[in-house]
């Protein structure tokens, strides 16, 4: 039968009551308690006058709120909206504007910096719940009730009630549950319209191959709630009485690893970034990770060395690799440690379709081998972008009676039905009039011992109109003792040795850090931004 999550952690909390749902910062939070936490939630939104289609706008970093205010919101037959925390006001009041948000939780620094300038400019918001990021646990936290322009402030502590009748849910499986906004990576992010079937079936889809032990997995996540990374894994996780490891700063790499030694995580989950920053880490690597089934990875290429890396960490075997988008609630494909083929993302999903064709007419299928657009059809596919019919016309589009979202993703499939992700059509580059894929250099030069982290974008070039120079920038590990002229001449000997000609970087850049996005990926939209 279809369930919801709501429907899964009301059942836990009779099947599994003590059994920790979250941890945080060491403290646990049971099935039973969050069960509890969510229909006391769903008071407060009720008594906010919130209640069925309004929107639950949440800007929090990883914190049992988050997730309690998910539940409860999904409970009351709401939509859930994440804001990432790092967002500025300007942002932040487009986006509660695009989405409607009636109620907004946030954290107390937030309120007072990003949250107060937005208050009067989002016609739809009558309510701001304020906490701190342990005020669940504590029951305790700042008071604030303050009235402005027209928006309720409150705390979360004083106003959430301490008993709530279970609410009666009735979700409809196919209404818009999440209006998650895409990584804006390569612009502004759009509003992807998920159904609760689009991500519960999702789930379902990726736990045929993750195979997810009900009531016996410990799950470590590096992916920030407000990515439909990090939302697909708690889902996940919850939805199978798993205990989930709350890190309120994945970033915090010495605090991340110092959760995982106190409670070892059966599932690890993060995106590259993430990965190479954790096997720089010399606690990480003398973790015992023997208890570790799963090492997974998604949002962005993993070099195939770095996969190496991380496998001599964790042990061989455990690390699968997803490819996906946030408008496929998120996973397409999946490369599953057991079969696991190198510098690939895997197989589609049960019941996901996936082709590979023809870039320019969007139809005509590209023979086994040969690069073109990534489409996918399945029931994870998004409803369409929130007011933005255009882009969802052009992005979902029929052919042979199925909805097919077109990735934007240049990839290739081989005869087993693996697919590689070659780059993103707005990443290549063209040189000569050659295709160049910024991935496949980065991944050959990532394997330099000195390079920490790297990154290939162009510029036009003004020489040969509708060509482009291939521009790598590079981050070295701390330990890099030899001069920039130095490593130049090592860096081109080594490209002209690996790679045609036509990809050898012909500008390269030696920067303090790669910038990263929010999420943690590769942000090259700023690295073409002129110095
Ligand atoms: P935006 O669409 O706003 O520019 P974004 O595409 O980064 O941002 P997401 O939905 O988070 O937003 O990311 C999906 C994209 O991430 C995919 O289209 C693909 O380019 C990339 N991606 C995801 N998984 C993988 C993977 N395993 N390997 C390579 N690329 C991946
Ligand atoms: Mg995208």
């Amino acid at each position: 039968p279809e369930k919801t999550l709501s429907d899964y952690v009301r059942g836990y909390a009779s099947q599994f009551p003590d059994r920790e749902a979250l941890v945080f910062l060491g403290q646990a939070i049971t099935y039973k308690q969050l069960d509890e936490l969510a229909d006391r939630m769903a008071a407060l939104f009720a008594a906010q006058g919130a209640g069925e289609g309004d929107v639950l706008g949440m800007q929090l970093p990883n914190t049992p709120q988050y997730v309690i205010g998910f539940i409860a919101a999904a409970r009351l037959g709401m939509v859930t909206t994440s804001i990432s925390p790092l967002m500025t006001p300007p942002e932040i009041t487009h986006q509660a504007n695009d989405a409607k948000v009636k109620i907004l939780m946030t954290l107390v620094p937030f309120w007072q910096t990003s949250v107060q300038p937005v208050l009067g400019k989002v016609p739809t918001l009558s309510t701001v719940i304020v906490s701190g990021p342990m005020d669940i646990m504590t029951g305790q936290g700042e008071a604030i009730n303050a009235t402005v322009e027209g928006v309720q402030g409150i705390s979360l502590h004083d106003h959430l009630p301490a008993t709530a009748e279970p609410v009666d849910t009735r979700v409809d499986m196919d209404k818009v549950l999440y209006l998650q906004y895409t990584g804006g990576t390569t612009g502004l992010p759009k509003g992807a319209k998920l159904t609760s079937r689009n991500l519960f079936m999702n789930n379902l889809q990726a736990n045929e191959f993750y195979g997810y032990r009900t009531g016996e997995e410990t799950v470590a996540s590096a992916f920030p709630l407000f990515h439909i990374g990090g939302a697909a894994v708690v889902f996940n996780a919850l939805r199978t009485a798993a205990t989930f490891l709350l890190i309120p700063d994945p970033r915090d790499i010495d605090h991340f690893v110092s959760e995982m030694k106190a409670r070892t995580p059966t599932v690890l989950a993060a995106v590259p970034a993430l990965y190479q920053m954790l096997c720089a880490n010399e606690t990480f690597k003398s973790l015992d990770f023997s208890g570790l089934r799963m090492a997974i990875s998604g949002a962005a290429p993993f070099a195939k060395e770095e996969v190496q890396k991380l496998e001599s960490v964790v042990g061989a075997g455990k690390f699968c690799e997803v490819y996906g988008m946030t408008e496929t609630s998120p996973v397409i494909t999946l490369n599953p440690a057991s079969h696991f083929k190198e510098a690939h993302v895997g197989i589609p999903l049960p019941g996901t379709d996936v082709r590979i064709v023809d870039a320019e007419d969007g139809t005509t299928l590209m023979p086994l081998g040969e690069a073109g657009e990534i489409i996918a059809s399945g029931p994870q596919v998004m409803q369409g972008y929130l007011e933005m019919p255009e882009a969802t016309k052009k992005s979902l589009r029929e052919m042979d009676g199925k909805l097919w979202m077109h990735t934007g993703d240049v990839g290739v499939m081989d005869e087993d039905g693996f697919v590689r992700v070659c780059d993103r059509s707005k990443d290549m580059l063209i040189v000569g009039g050659y295709k160049v894929f910024s991935v496949e250099v980065e991944g050959k030069v990532q394997s330099l011992p000195w390079v920490a982290m790297c990154a290939v974008v162009g510029r036009a070039d003004t020489k040969r109109p509708g060509n482009d120079v291939v521009q790598l920038y590079v981050e070295r590990t701390p330990d890099c003792q030899q001069s920039e002229e130095a490593l130049k001449v090592e860096l081109e000997g080594f490209c002209r040795e690996n790679m045609s000609p036509y990809k050898v970087p012909k500008e390269v850049f030696f920067i303090d850090a790669i910038p990263l996005t929010s999420v943690g990926k590769i942000d090259k939209k700023s690295l073409r931004q002129p110095a």
